[in-house]
């Protein structure tokens, strides 16, 4: 299995190389050259699989040149020793819950197998992972490549723009973690990113990766909880659908490339906030980047979804066909909360803010097909949004153990004011 520049299909690359590099020398992502169906037994059978071989399954066949097959056994058990539990909520309603990891954000189960391959493919060679984040990935990145030998990592956040205890998750575990604190947008902080791996002077002087779902390693592990969502609703018998809160688009791609496995499930919805590139682009057919709008479901604050062109090619950039499995609704901020008081009322459920947009998002799929069975991804746990939470619903959360831990401890950033102070501080440490 080789991985393609979509930019230039015969630019290709070993998965090792893909994961290395993180993205194409001609600034393209990087794409399987194939996906194969896995057999209509496996999907009939899921239920009898436990998470750790369905995702084996799932996996083997982009990684196999390059990881063998216990080596991937013992990553992705490393990788899924959480639960990924299904929530019913309403008839026909339920809530994918993929918080239960270390950082309580989704994010954990993409960032943990890429360290962990990364940590097989370094070798003596020191990589260093450089992410921008809007919040959540931050920690996540952190926390799964903490103490990865061979590899350090410098994460850009923008300075105000991630909540207390997002920033505490990526500032405070020092040792092969650095936070750069950028004065600007998550937008600037990606453009700082992307301008780092264009820039040759630093190429001479580091290894760099990216850890962004730009990165295979981490976009495609993502798949697995579709995989995980089907084996819990399969047994309801009816059409199911999945409606994902999205912002760089890369978890609802992935949730398609399982789709392209033979999972049966024929749509998706994305649910974005008014950064509403998407929405619009599948309304109008014109797709506009704008540049990115702060809301309360700010990891979802992303003006230029980088993953979309994944989306589009997987569906040959074809617009009808794109549509006919994909519709995609935007939700202010006055919306989302609302969605988080009628959750806490009628359900006695705390959603996150993107939690929220993800349950709007069905809700206004199943207007028009309301026997569907619909399956929103709760993509962190509401603590994260605390202030947010606190504010809406009038309550306190309970704050679970692992944020506990990081909250009292000192926050440790270097300020970083433009792409200069980013490149002299890539070139000097
Ligand atoms: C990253 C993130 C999203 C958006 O995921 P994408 O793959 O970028 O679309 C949604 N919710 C939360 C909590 C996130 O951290």
């Amino acid at each position: 299995m080789h991985f393609y520049s979509l930019n230039n299909p015969s630019h290709k690359v070993s998965f090792k190389e893909a994961v290395i590099s993180g993205i194409a020398p001609d600034r393209g992502l990087y794409f399987p050259e194939s996906i194969a169906p896995l057999d209509a037994d496996f999907f009939e059978n899921i239920t009898s699989y436990s998470k750790q071989e369905i995702a084996f399954q799932a996996i083997h066949q982009f990684v196999k040149n390059d990881i063998d097959a216990i080596t991937l056994q013992e990553i992705i058990a490393k990788t899924l020793d959480f639960e990924f539990p299904l929530v019913e909520l309403e008839e026909n309603v339920a809530t994918l819950e993929l918080f239960h990891g270390p950082t309580m954000a989704f994010k954990d189960v993409g960032a943990r197998f890429m360290a962990n391959c990364l940590g097989q493919f370094s070798n003596k060679k020191e990589v260093t992972v450089l992410v921008a984040t809007s919040g959540d990935t931050g920690g996540a990145v952190a926390n799964g490549f903490l103490d990865v030998e061979g590899v350090q990592v410098v994460i850009l956040y923008p300075s105000g723009k991630v909540s207390e205890i997002q920033e505490k998750q990526l500032t405070t575990l020092g040792q092969n973690i650095t936070a750069l604190e950028v004065e600007g947008t998550f937008d600037d902080c990606q453009k700082m990113v992307k301008t780092a791996f264009l820039d040759d002077e630093i190429a001479l002087n580091r290894n760099l990766t990216s850890a962004n779902s730009i990165n295979v390693a981490r976009w495609l592990p993502q798949l697995f909880y579709f995989l995980l969502a089907y084996k819990q609703a399969k047994s309801k018998g009816k059409d199911i659908v999945f409606s994902v809160p999205s912002g760089n688009f890369g978890n609802i791609c992935a949730g398609m490339v399982a789709q392209k496995l033979g999972m049966p499930v024929n749509h998706f919805i994305a649910a974005t906030n008014v950064n509403d590139v998407v929405p619009h682009y599948l309304s109008s057919g014109s797709y506009t980047p704008k540049p990115s709008k702060a809301t309360i479901s700010n990891a979802m604050d992303v003006g230029d979804p980088s993953n979309f062109v994944r989306i589009q090619h997987l569906y040959d950039n074809d617009f009808s066909k794109l549509k006919t499995v994909l519709s995609s609704y935007a939700f202010n901020d006055t919306e989302t909360r609302e969605a988080m008081k009628k959750l806490k009322s009628d359900s006695d459920y705390i959603a996150d803010p993107h939690g929220a947009v993800g349950y709007l998002g069905l809700k206004e799929h199943q207007k028009k097909h309301p026997n569907v069975y619909g399956i929103f991804l709760e993509t962190a746990h509401p603590v994260k949004f605390l202030p947010i939470v606190e504010e809406t619903l009038g309550i306190r959360p309970d704050i679970p153990p692992q944020i506990r831990a990081v909250i009292n401890k000192p926050k440790k950033s270097i300020k970083v004011s433009d792409y200069d102070a980013l490149k002299s501080f890539l070139m000097k440490n």
